[in-house]
């Protein structure tokens, strides 16, 4: 099924109750996120909107795979945040993601770590929170 694109002016599927205009549109054309919160908001939406060139731009060289297939990915819900900071170049987010499967609704929780470099952004990698 193709998947719908958000016009500009409709929210933002990451949820923040901005438009995607407002929101992680910028991101995806080439804006630099001012926070790690937004980049995962960005990450979030790429996933939602299948942008593997913007997963793996935003993603970190030391942990970046060298492809990304979004074919079967899941069908991404909505995206809860937790917490996030950010101390320097080094910064985390708690977030929930729920996604639809035959089972219903599932969610997968995680805590990212990101890092700054010549005032980017970048996901690093991620852990379960124990
Ligand atoms: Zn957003």
């Amino acid at each position: 099924m193709a998947k719908k694109k958000p016009t500009a002016a409709n929210p933002c599927p990451c949820g923040s109750g901005l438009s995607y205009q407002a929101c992680c549109q910028p991101c995806h054309q080439g804006q630099a996120a001012t926070t790690p919160e937004a980049l995962m908001r960005s990450r979030y939406t790429a996933f939602v909107l299948q942008l593997d060139d913007y997963l793996l731009a935003s993603w970190h060289p030391s942990t970046r795979p060298p492809e990304l297939d979004l074919k079967n990915s899941p069908k991404w819900a909505r995206l809860e945040v937790v917490s996030s900071h950010a101390e320097g170049d080094r910064g985390q987010v708690h977030f929930r993601a729920y996604y639809r499967s035959s089972q219903g609704m599932q969610m997968m929780e995680e805590e990212s770590d990101f890092i700054r470099e010549n005032g980017q952004w970048f996901y690093h990698q991620g852990q379960t929170p124990a």
